[in-house]
């Protein structure tokens, strides 16, 4: 069945994408397209590796009648998916090492989209991480928290919301335990005003969508922060039932320090005014543990080991 799915997208006789028309060549002369890395809402995700320098690559096939939201790119003739668009702007400002970077998209007639993006060498999405290894020490909860603060800031700065944080949607690097973000399948353009659509994680969702069918872009993100917080501190998310999101009142089903738990109630405050910004988290007292540790163990390290 995989194999067969791949083998679809070789003996695909016209591949028709913006190469095409720019006269380059076309995806099927460009990259190969291995085994199934993962599939969900929009689509199925294949590794894959570039031909012209072995580089890897993740090839994720989006359904056009699957895409939720469309967007105009300029050059372009017809629409793309929101994803492809809102990557392709986040490329233009420069793009963020926790940003899965976008290489290339086709369009693929009568079909839909393949975008093809980076895939770090020795990588395992977090929903997996969590799941072989359980809850995580808090110290490493911390330091994959603020990689991810830090670059949805960068997000947002470029007028991009992700709207599907959670740990699915976030790929490690078991070798550097750098994190990216990836799926920008559910986001939209920032905007102040409120939203009323939304394409995201129910689990993740907070009580103003769940009650009231709105919510803001920010005090969303943070919602949804807090419940990936406590998901990699506890093993598990918080709230799996409607009830359990409108009570916002998290139960800790393992020992996390005080300052943590502060942390995570606070993302997961009732009212969307009384959660934190993104600033707010990344000064709360929680978030410089790690750093203060490891300045303490280099100075352990440091010292001779007579004196220890
Ligand atoms: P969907 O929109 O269907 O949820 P995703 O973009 O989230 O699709 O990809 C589905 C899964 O494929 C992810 O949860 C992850 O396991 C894997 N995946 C997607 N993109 C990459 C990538 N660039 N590198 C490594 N794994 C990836
Ligand atoms: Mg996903």
């Amino acid at each position: 069945m995989l194999e067969k799915r791949s083998a679809d997208l070789h003996s695909e006789e016209k591949v028709e994408g913006k190469h095409e028309k720019h006269g380059k060549e076309s995806f099927s002369q460009q990259y190969r397209c291995g085994p199934l890395l993962g599939s969900g809402g929009f689509g199925s995700v294949f590794s894959g590796q570039r031909l012209s320098d072995g580089l890897q690559v993740a090839i994720k096939q989006i359904c056009s009648d699957r895409v939720q939201q469309w967007a105009r790119l300029p050059g372009e003739l017809g629409p793309v998916p929101m994803e492809i668009a809102l990557l392709q702007r986040l490329n233009e400002a420069g793009g963020h090492g926790g940003v899965i970077r976008m290489l290339d998209w086709f369009e693929v007639e009568g079909r839909g989209f393949l975008l093809v993006m980076e895939r770090p060498p020795q990588s395992q999405d977090l929903f997996d991480f969590i799941t072989e290894r359980g809850a995580l020490p808090e110290r490493l909860a911390l330091r994959f928290f603020r990689q991810l603060v830090e670059t949805l800031r960068f997000v947002h700065a470029h007028g991009v919301v992700h709207r599907d944080m959670k740990d699915e949607n976030v790929v490690v690097d078991t070798r550097t335990l750098e994190v990216k973000i990836i799926d920008f399948g559910s986001g939209a353009l920032l905007k102040d005003a409120a939203y009323d659509e939304f394409e995201g994680t129910r689990v993740y969702s907070p009580p103003e969508w769940v009650q009231n069918r709105t919510y803001r872009a920010v005090p969303l993100t943070v919602w949804s922060l807090g419940v990936l917080l406590f998901d990699m501190v506890c093993g598990d998310i918080p709230f799996e039932r409607d009830q359990e999101i409108v009570e916002a009142t998290p139960f800790f089903t393992r020992r996390v320090s005080k300052e943590c738990q502060a942390l995570v109630r606070w993302c997961l405050s009732l009212r969307p005014e009384d959660r934190p910004s993104l600033e707010d988290i990344l000064s709360h007292p929680w978030m410089d543990g790690g750093e203060e540790e490891e300045e303490e163990e280099e100075e352990r390290g440091s010292l001779p080991s007579s004196s220890l």
